[in-house]
């Protein structure tokens, strides 16, 4: 724990991995003690402490200068923020604590976004596009070939050791999809902030549904709400589903 504090104080991205492995293993005895450690962004966002330690993450994609996709008219930035804001309301409304890495139309560094995950100590993480390629749902984990948690965990290949948990929260995104009969994809990406993250990680780009393609029809399309509002309660069920499967350390 006190080493833990020393490498947070050095500010480098690395210790902060650092800092947040070894945080990790003193949260489970300490966890008011570690409150006081969190930067004053996460500070501000933290959740009461819980009797169970889970939050999920939402970072929308893109902000600020960076507008992400042009759909239809709507910047990507504006949608994803949008349905951040959406699935945290839904999410809070089940119990379950919620961090972003942003509510407003700001432009974040990968390197930040991670950051702010990874001080959530997120038992998940929801990178959140949008796209008008394709249908339904895309999900994607980290490319990176899965490995053994260490004590020194390299910042931009952090997910590595976490692989194995994004993919099974994955699965469960998967399966509440389908039995929605929601369109769903599953991929692999190199996505840096994603890549930083020590959390189970899944990338969500949300596609118009297939069922309204060529229909000529607003409904089903990505500016729909009740489309959207659907998505949404399947992805906050999901989670609520996965908080049932335990701690994921
Ligand atoms: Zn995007």
């Amino acid at each position: 724990m006190v080493s833990g504090r020393g490498n947070a104080a050095a500010g480098t991205t690395l210790s902060l991995a650092l800092f947040t492995a070894r945080a990790r293993r003193c949260l489970a005895v300490l966890p008011l003690s570690f409150a006081f450690l969190a930067p004053p962004a996460a500070r501000a966002q933290a959740p009461p402490a819980p009797a169970y330690h889970f939050v999920v993450v939402l970072n929308p994609a893109h902000g600020g200068t960076d507008f992400g996709a042009n759909l239809d008219g709507q910047p990507e930035k504006d949608y994803t923020l949008a349905f951040s804001t959406r699935l945290r309301s839904l999410l809070e409304a089940r119990g379950i604590s919620v961090v972003t890495t942003r509510q407003s139309d700001v432009r974040l560094t990968a390197t930040q976004r991670a950051e702010i995950a990874n001080h959530a100590e997120a038992q998940a993480c929801l990178t959140l596009h949008a796209s008008e390629t394709g249908v339904g749902v895309h999900l994607f984990t980290s490319s990176l070939a899965p490995a053994s948690p260490t004590l020194f965990e390299p910042w931009k290949t952090a997910q590595a050791a976490w692989i194995t948990h994004s993919v099974a929260l994955e699965g469960v995104l998967y399966s509440a999809l389908q039995h929605a009969e929601i369109p769903v994809a599953l991929g692999r990406t190199g996505l840096p902030a994603i890549d930083s993250m020590t959390c189970p990680a899944v990338a969500v780009e949300i596609a118009p549904d297939g069922a309204a393609a060529g229909s000529g029809s607003a409904s089903g399309s990505l500016a729909d709400p009740a489309y959207q509002a659907k998505v949404a309660a399947v992805l906050a069920d999901a989670l609520l589903e996965w908080r049932s499967e335990g701690p994921q350390l």
